[in-house]
């Protein structure tokens, strides 16, 4: 288990310094899966993803019961619903980065660049805003994680999803990278050329 904690902490750190997170907003989380039962592990509410230690990675069960102490992020349930949705699924990075927040925030998409695997749909899915930590957004992005990989959350930010955590971790850049690249290219269309 301290293997799978420590690629959180490192993941944590990655994506902090990569300003993909920010103060203490974000969360990333890890199945390990067991013939007992999957376990997930999780980074803490109210804290920084820069630097936690290995016990402030909690342990808690499909339904969200604590095999550890301390207090999970508030959005483990959402976590835990594609969990449940996608057997596939073992790593969920969770940011408000702020380029593609940005985009959420908007009435702009995010388009998919090259480099998601095949295109079926040219711009990434998303879903209405519900409050942050809610059991209404765990439900709502449960009922839409559909096969992808990623979903934009209306006014929130992003939840990204693979196989394994250090795939989300990539995808969380690629997707941050992909809406900053639009965000300049809709400045540079809109700009007057002063050359
Ligand atoms: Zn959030």
């Amino acid at each position: 288990m301290k293997k799978e904690v420590q690629e959180i902490i490192d993941i944590g750190n990655n994506i902090f310094n990569k300003n993909l997170v920010s103060g203490k907003s974000g969360n990333i989380s890890k199945r390990i899966k067991s013939s007992n039962g999957d376990i997930v592990a999780i980074t803490p509410t109210l804290k920084s993803l820069a630097n936690l230690n290995q016990e402030d990675i909690v342990l808690v069960d499909l339904d969200g019961n604590l095999l550890t102490k301390g207090n999970p992020s508030s959005e483990v349930f959402m976590h835990l619903e594609i969990y449940k949705k996608r057997n596939d699924v073992n790593g969920i990075v969770h940011t408000h980065s702020p380029y593609a927040t940005g985009f959420a925030f908007s009435n702009k998409r995010i388009k998919r660049l090259e480099g998601f695997g095949e295109i079926k749909d040219p711009y990434l899915p998303w879903i209405e805003y519900e409050k942050p930590g809610s059991e209404e957004l765990a439900l709502k992005v449960g009922d839409n994680v559909g096969e992808g990989d990623v979903l934009v959350l209306k006014s929130h930010g992003v939840v990204c999803f693979s196989k394994n955590l250090k795939e989300a971790e990539s995808l969380a850049v690629f997707i941050e990278e992909s809406a900053k690249t639009q965000y300049i290219t809709y400045m540079l269309n809109s700009a007057e050329d002063i050359i």
